[in-house]
This record gives structure tokens, sequence and C-alpha cells, in this order.
């Protein structure tokens, strides 16, 4: 995975540097915009690599604290749907609107991000993504839900594996780690916590995580 953008972007640099492909504008162009894909590719490996190996350290804690789950997510959706490229119609519907979880603030915006990022990326135009909350049993559910290209049957549980992307997605967007979802669950885990997904072919994706909720909440019952 780190190997092949590093290989290909020393063959587009060769090419520009040693076989005169730098005088025509046209071929210039796309051979620099191949060093520039596969440098952003490189980029967001390392990202991933990075965070992973920090969960990893020894020295890896958690500060739970009483976030805000209607201003975090709120903030999210739309700084995805900036960075989106394409037009994307979002929802959210977080009840009761001042609900607070008990969750480490980076850990929670990385999970969000990632199940956002992936429902945008496997979504066609204008495709639907709804962020939605249920409570239950001193739990917060919370729901990532899009229209998009769906997950097959057989590729459900190989999602969280590492580096793992499915045939489907793979042909459409080459711009995946396959390191998003693995790094998702293990942060969910370590806060005891679990994500599941349902998913349909050609219909979308609901991933659902729980969160604790935060004694705030029970004050206020
Ligand atoms: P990446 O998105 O970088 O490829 P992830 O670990 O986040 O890696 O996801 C692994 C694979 O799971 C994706 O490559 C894709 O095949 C599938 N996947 C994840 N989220 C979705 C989604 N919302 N819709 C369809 N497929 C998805």
């Amino acid at each position: 995975e780190l190997k092949t953008p590093i290989a290909v972007a020393y063959a587009a640099n060769d090419a520009l540097l040693n076989f005169n492909q730098a005088e025509e504008k046209t071929q210039r162009d796309k051979y620099l915009r191949i060093c520039q894909e596969q440098l952003q590719r490189l980029s967001r490996l390392v990202e991933q690599i990075l965070s992973m190996s920090m969960e990893r350290r020894r020295t890896f804690r958690l500060h739970p604290e009483e976030l805000s789950l209607q201003e975090i997510v709120e903030r999210l959706v739309e700084q995805h749907k900036l960075k989106a490229g394409k037009p994307v119609h979002t929802s959210t519907d977080i009840e009761p609107q001042d609900l607070t979880v008990l969750a480490d603030r980076t850990h929670f915006s990385n999970i969000l991000s990632n199940l956002l990022d992936n429902a945008i990326k496997f979504s066609h135009h204008n495709s639907v993504i709804k962020v939605e909350t249920t409570e239950r049993k001193n739990k917060i559910f919370i729901s990532v839900k899009d229209t998009g290209i769906g997950i097959p049957k057989e590729d459900l549980k190989l999602i969280w594996d590492r580096f793992y992307k499915s045939d489907l997605s793979r042909g459409k967007d080459k711009k995946g780690t396959g390191l998003g979802l693995s790094i998702t669950r293990e942060i969910i885990h370590s806060h005891n916590e679990h994500i599941n997904v349902i998913s349909t072919p050609g219909e979308g994706s609901e991933f659902i995580f729980s969160l604790p909720l935060s004694e705030e909440n029970d004050e206020e019952d």
C-alpha cells in the first residue's frame, strides 16, 4: 500500500526528467497530476497509519468528557458537505437537542468523520446522508446512513479488516486506504462500545455505533 504510490510518483517524475515529457503541456500536466494524486494518497495513508499506531501505544489514553452531540454532528456534517466535491443532501436528527455523550472529543470526531467520509465517497451525486440518534438503556445509538452503492453481503465481515476494500468500491474509488473502518472499530471498542453495519448493494448502507450517555442527561430527567 505504501510502496505503490511511491513507485508511481517516482515513475511519473522520471518520465518528466528523463524522457522529454515536460516539453509538451498536456503531457507535463498529466504527469504532474499523477504525482500530485499519489502524494495525496501517501499523505492519507501516513495520516491513518500514524493515528493507528497512536491507538496502539501503551500510553494511549482516552479522555472522555461530556460532549454535545448536536454541536459536533452539525459541525462535521457541514465540513464534509463543503469538501465533498459533489452535491450531497444531508439531514440530522438529534433528539433531544441538548443530548450529551461521554466520549473522547478527538476520537469521537474521528469516528464520525470516517463514517461521513465513506458515506459521501461511496454515494452518487445528489444522494442523501442521514445522521440520527436513538436513546436506549443509558446508551445512545448513532446512525450514519447513505443511499450509495452499498456493500455486498460477502464483504460485510471483511470491511473491518485493515486495507480491505470491496470490489464494488475499488473501481469507483481509488482514494481510500482501507484503514478507516478498522481504526474506527478499534476506537469504538476502546470505549467498550460496538459498531454494526446494515447494507444492501445498490440501495445504501447504515453504520450504527453506540456510546454511553453522560450522567448530565439523567440529572435532567
Ligand atoms: P476506505 O474507505 O479507505 O476504502 P474503510 O476501511 O473506511 O476504507 O472501508 C473499507 C471498505 O468498506 C471500503 O473500501 C468500501 O468497500 C466499504 N465501505 C465502507 N463504507 C461504505 C459505505 N458507506 N458504502 C459502501 N461501501 C462502504
